[in-house]
Order: C-alpha cells, then sequence, then structure tokens
C-alpha cells in the first residue's frame, strides 16, 4: 500500500501485569513481556497454559482485567484487532483466515480498512506489483487462492500483514499447517526480515527445534504465570521444557528393544476407497507392518490419513484391495477386532471412542466385558470385577481421576487418551493402530503415551501409527512411510532416512 519503499521499522511491544479473569478462574495473572524491536520472539507454555488468552489480550479481542500494552514505549489502549490494525499490530492464525474463491490480489486488496467501493483494479494490480516486488518472498498474485499450496497460502496470510503495514505479527502455531521444508523456508524469510529490522514477531509455537533455530528470545507461560524467559539460542531444550512443565514427572521414554526374525503380521494390499463424492480419497495403498515394529505413517494433514484410518477401522467401505493378518483376509467388523485381536487409538477419543457420560471404569470396561454380541448391557450387572480391573488399569496407566466413578468427560485430554489407551492394551493385541495419539496434550501424557506404544511394540504387535508430528514419527517407528495425495509415496527405514528427504516426500516431490 503506501510507501512500501520508505524504511520499514520494526516495533518493540511489551505487556505489563497483563491479567485476564474468567469468573474465578485466572487464565492470565500479571504475566510481563518484553519484545524487543526486530526480535523474533518465542511465545511456549503447554496447552492450556494462557498463550493465546495473553495474544488475544494484546490483539484487543479480549479487554484484559487488568494490565496495559506498551507499543515502542507508549502505553497504547487497544479495544479491538481494529485499534491493533491501526497501532500496525497484526495476527495470523492456526487456520487460513483468506477467501478461497478470490485471488490473491483481491484478498489482499478486499483486506484493508479503506477499501474503497468500487475497485480501480487496474491501479490496485499496478500498486500491488510494486509492493511485491519490495518483498523477500512472492506469491502467485493472479492465482485463485484455493489453488495455492498450504505453504503460499501461509505465506500470502503473512504478505497480507506487511501489506497492511503490521509491522509486530503474532503468528499462532503457524507451520502446523506446512511441510517442514515449507515450515521452515518461511521461519527462515521471518527471520531474515527481523534481522533487517523490518519487522518484530512474537509466535507462538511448542517445536523447540523451530525455537531453537530461528527464534532469539522466549518466554514461558504455565498455569498463566510467566515461569522463565531467555536467550533461545543458548537456553537449552531441558531448560526450556523444564520452565513449561514445572515438576511434573514425565515418564522415561520406553526402549526401544531390538527384534530378530519379525513376521509379516497386518498387510495393506491395493486399498481403494472413496470420498464423500465418489473421487478416491485413498488408492493403491501398499503398506506390510510386522510384529514387533512400528510402521509410521507421515504426511501433511488432509492427503487421504483420515480416510484409510476409518477403512481400517471399518468406518469406510473399501472400493478395492484388502486387508491381510497373518495371511488371513481381514474385514474390519467388531467381531473380527477381537478375533485378530485388532486394537486402535483413534483421534479425539472422547468423540470417537469413549461414552463421555458414562464413568471412567466402565469405559475402561468396555474391551474387557464387552464381548460380542453386545446385544445387551448386562454385564453392568456385575461391577465388582469390573471395577477392580478398571482401579488396576487406572494405577498403571497413570490416569488422574478423582475417582473410578466420575464420568470419563470430566478428565482432561491426556487423560482420556490414558484410559482408552490402557482398556486398548489391557489385552493382548497383535495389531495396534493409532492415529495422532498425542495430539494437543501435555508432555507427561505424551511420554506416557509414546511410552505405551513403544512396549506394545516391544511386546511383538504390529503397530500402524500414522501421525501428522514427524517429530512423533522419527522417534517411534521402525519403519516411516510418507502418504501423500492418497497413496503411499515412499517406504524407508528410519536408520535410511532424514528429516529433509521425509519432508520432500511430503510436499509431493
Ligand atoms: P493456551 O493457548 O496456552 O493453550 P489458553 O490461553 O487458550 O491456553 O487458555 C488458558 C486457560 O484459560 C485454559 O484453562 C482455558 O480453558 C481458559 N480459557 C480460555 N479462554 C476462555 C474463555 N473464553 N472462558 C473461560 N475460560 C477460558
Ligand atoms: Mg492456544
Amino acid at each position: 500500500m503506501s510507501d512500501t519503499s520508505q524504511a520499514r521499522r520494526a516495533r518493540s511491544l511489551e505487556t505489563r501485569g497483563m491479567t485476564k479473569t474468567f469468573g474465578h478462574f485466572t487464565a492470565l495473572g500479571d504475566v510481563s513481556i518484553k519484545v524487543e524491536a526486530g526480535s523474533f520472539h518465542a511465545l511456549l507454555g503447554e496447552n492450556g497454559a494462557g498463550k493465546s488468552t495473553l495474544v488475544k489480550c494484546i490483539m484487543g479481542f479480549y479487554s484484559a482485567t487488568r494490565g496495559e500494552v506498551v507499543l515502542d514505549g507508549q502505553p497504547v489502549t487497544i479495544h479491538s484487532p481494529k485499534d491493533a490494525l491501526a497501532y500496525g499490530i497484526g495476527m495470523v492464525y492456526q487456520h487460513f483466515t483468506l477467501v478461497p474463491c478470490l485471488t490473491a490480489a483481491e484478498n489482499l486488496v478486499i483486506s484493508r480498512a479503506d477499501v474503497p467501493a468500487v475497485i480501480d483494479w487496474a491501479k490496485e494490480r499496478k500498486a500491488l506489483g510494486a509492493f511485491m516486488e519490495t518483498m523477500p518472498f512472492r506469491v502467485p498474485l493472479d492465482t485463485q487462492v484455493s489453488q495455492l499450496s498450504a505453504g503460499e497460502k501461509q505465506k500470502l496470510e503473512i504478505l497480507k500483514l506487511l501489506y497492511l503495514d503490521q509491522r509486530f505479527m503474532i503468528l499462532d502455531e503457524p507451520t502446523s499447517v506446512l511441510t517442514p521444508g515449507e515450515a521452515d523456508e518461511m521461519l527462515g524469510l521471518l527471520r531474515g526480515m527481523t534481522e533487517r529490522g523490518e519487522i518484530t514477531v512474537l509466535m507462538i509455537s511448542h517445536k523447540f527445534r523451530e525455537v531453537k533455530t530461528f527464534c532469539d528470545h522466549f518466554s514461558v507461560l504455565r498455569r498463566g504465570r510467566l515461569t522463565g524467559e531467555g536467550d533461545a539460542r543458548t537456553a537449552s531444550v531441558e531448560e526450556m521444557s523444564r520452565m513449561m512443565i514445572g515438576d511434573t514427572e514425565v515418564r522415561a521414554r520406553a526402549k526401544r528393544v531390538p527384534m530378530k526374525e519379525r513376521t509379516d503380521v497386518l498387510e495393506l494390499a491395493g486399498l481403494l476407497a472413496e470420498d464423500e463424492t465418489g473421487l478416491p480419497a485413498i488408492h493403491g495403498v501398499n503398506l506390510k507392518v510386522r510384529g514387533g515394529e512400528i510402521v509410521g505413517i507421515a504426511g501433511v494433514s488432509g492427503n487421504g490419513q483420515s480416510a484409510l484410518v476409518e477403512a481400517l477401522s471399518g468406518q469406510r467401505p473399501l472400493s478395492d484391495g484388502e486387508i491381510r493378518i497373518r495371511g488371513e483376509e481381514f474385514q474390519p467388523t467388531r467381531g473380527n477386532f477381537y478375533r485378530f485381536k485388532v486394537f486402535g487409538l483413534p483421534e479425539e477419543p472422547l468423540k470417537n471412542a469413549a461414552v463421555p457420560r458414562m464413568s471412567v471404569s466402565e469405559n475402561i470396561a468396555f474391551r474387557t466385558f464387552d464381548k460380542p454380541p453386545i446385544s445387551s448391557l448386562r454385564w453392568w450387572m456385575r461391577p465388582g470385577p469390573m471395577k477392580r480391573k478398571a482401579q488396576e488399569l487406572i494405577a498403571r496407566y497413570n490416569v488422574k481421576t478423582t475417582s473410578p466413578e466420575a464420568a470419563i468427560e470430566t478428565l482432561s485430554g491426556g487423560n482420556v487418551q490414558r484410559a482408552i489407551l490402557a482398556r486398548e492394551l489391557s489385552s493382548d493385541v497383535d495389531v495396534l493402530i493409532v492415529a495422532n495419539p498425542c495430539f494437543g496434550l501435555d508432555f507427561a501424557s505424551v511420554a506416557d503415551i509414546r511410552s505405551q506404544i513403544m512396549e506394545a511394540r516391544n511386546r511383538g504387535a504390529a503397530v500402524l501409527l500414522v501421525s501428522e508430528d514427524l517429530d512423533e514419527i522419527l522417534e517411534l517407528a521402525d519403519r516411516v512411510a510418507v502418504m501423500s495425495g492418497g497413496t503411499i509415496s515412499y517406504v524407508s527405514p528410519i536408520e535410511e532416512t532424514d528429516r529433509n528427504t521425509i519432508g520432500q516426500h511430503m510436499a509431493g516431490h
């Protein structure tokens, strides 16, 4: 827009005593952070620590209970995101906010607060071209947004902020939708701009690798309080995680036991399944998983992973191909799950694998007591053995609940996940299918769940781990497969590949 060639100047921003209460609950208590002009500052914290609340207070989405925002040394009053925009503070959200059916150029122009009623497109297009010339990265301006890759969309979101002259950028987990290559490219570009003093970035992230590689400072929140800050280049990952989790005990990771003479247990042969519109959601999926092996399926969200998991769990019909277990055809029906000892941890287990209003102990008991046919729930008549079994599992799997009788929906996400995994792993497991098992969980839960998965493998289970978190796959998998465009495009033993190679296949190269 105006004067793009003029000196771009990054701004500094401080919060002083920022406090936000919801009823009696203090989501944010007296948080003061200072983000220097031209720095790339990370905001760290576990789920629920108050990160979003803090940036929403800065952006004027929430009015803070107490505290103030200080911009370039001057206290400012921000009542709404519109006020924030006027002060040059902008935010890129975790999901895209672009209009898919418009071109990149149209999206930029309509985002302006002063967009004229009648747009002179020839003039705007020329101004945009000139603006683009000054940018360190480009996006094709005349392409419809729906045709852009996730990386290009994310870049366009950032270009939009620059176009609106918002030099203080808040990014909420900006790389979760990108391939590792796209993420590194985008963060590298932002890093360059901060180094040249053109912008200041405050980035919410939970990826230590990105924070260590690109950021210069960091602040940590825990339960709404500032619990630490420092230099991201010199602080160790251990120090940062300790500030995030306090004295919470984190289970030591289960070790990978070397396996000899593994045999094929699960075989996917030419799987084809269609989406709601009749187009192939997955096609030509061929993969073998041996007993005592974890095969991790990596991929950017939306490349057929959910359809694959649905097909394996019997929620989506196969149009072609066959699932085999120890050479025998496997139809994913309830009875067969028992017979073939196939167990699973679906995404969002509270929704997909539990009865929210029933107790923890009842939910855990489903597997053990609910033998098919499940025409009645008569086993409830004998609560004694059910409760004893449940109590044993609650203790073994570290499920934190006020009582075995509490409704499972009152548990935190990590504890629901632990409870369901306890149930699924409580008997003999031949095949374990898990999808994004640690998504959104706290450190302690992540450690518990990954250990349980590794232990199931060590006991000889064939594990298929579908995950959008590449670090999770690198930690757990014996072999990695990449899913791209609905099919498996790459398979390799984990020790013969690396993040870069996997990332390129994720990007479809
Ligand atoms: P983070 O972004 O670090 O995961 P949030 O800032 O979203 O955490 O949430 C911090 C705490 O405040 C959480 O316990 C959350 O449940 C609570 N919280 C956030 N927004 C609201 C709201 N609108 N009403 C009530 N509680 C909220
Ligand atoms: Mg958040």
